[in-house]
């Protein structure tokens, strides 16, 4: 039996929800939001050989991860402050959230000094809700423009979180629409309880927290 029933049943979902979506299951990559989250309940899913771990906070995922990085990939999926481009280019594999022209400058900065440029998602915010980051559905083609011919960042796909009290499909057709017109292939949409939902609609990588490691601790104020 592998170390962690909870990542076989997480992954046994993708795989049947891309069947279901005629889709290809390695198509489709699991990250596992290991914010908030106690060393005990990540421990049995690394041993299970799970590799893609996600984190919206700079500082804690520097603290959660280093000297234990090896060998993974760490993904940033909350909002990033310009002033902390730097460490997150030294920490980061991929950086989903890219919503704006300073942050992008920012990196592309710490990414000359550093040598190093983590892969980049530009992080859509289709339900143009604004409390939440994100680029609006409307400015993203000319964002894309910017970032990839203006400053020369290259970006990987896009990202989306869709407002908690709706139907996320729409949400998730909208994203995939984005990203066809603009040539990208690579979706981040879904997490513990619609990431089904979202492989339907062409998600590549889920983000999955709380239905992986059980509800997390509640966020520090
Ligand atoms: C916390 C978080 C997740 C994981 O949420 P769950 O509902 O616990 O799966 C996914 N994406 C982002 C951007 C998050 O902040």
């Amino acid at each position: 039996m592998s170390a962690s029933p909870a990542l076989d049943a997480i992954l046994a979902r993708i795989a049947a929800a891309a069947q279901a979506a005629g889709r290809d299951p390695s198509g489709i990559r699991l990250t596992a939001v290991s914010k908030q989250q106690p060393w005990e309940a990540i421990e049995p899913v690394l041993a299970a050989g799970q590799k893609v771990f996600g984190e919206n906070r700079v500082q804690e995922a520097a603290s959660r991860w280093t000297g234990r990085r090896q060998g993974l990939e760490l993904r940033l999926i909350g909002p990033l402050q310009t002033n902390k481009a730097r460490e997150a280019v030294a920490l980061f594999d991929v950086v989903e959230t890219l919503d704006r022209e300073k942050l992008a400058q920012a990196l592309r900065a710490a990414a000359d000094l550093a040598g190093r440029l983590p892969r980049l998602y530009v992080q859509v915010n289709t339900g143009e809700e604004p409390q939440k980051a994100g680029v609006a559905p409307l400015e993203a083609d000319a964002f894309l423009d910017r970032v990839r011919g203006g400053l020369g960042l290259p970006v990987e796909g896009l990202m989306c979180i869709p407002p908690a009290d709706e139907p996320p499909g729409p949400h998730f057709a909208l994203l995939a629409k984005i990203a066809a017109r603009n040539g990208l292939d690579r979706l981040s949409m879904g997490m513990s309880g619609d990431f089904e939902t979202a492989i339907a609609f062409g998600a590549t990588s889920v983000r999955v927290g709380s239905a992986l490691f059980g509800d997390r601790a509640a966020p520090a104020v």
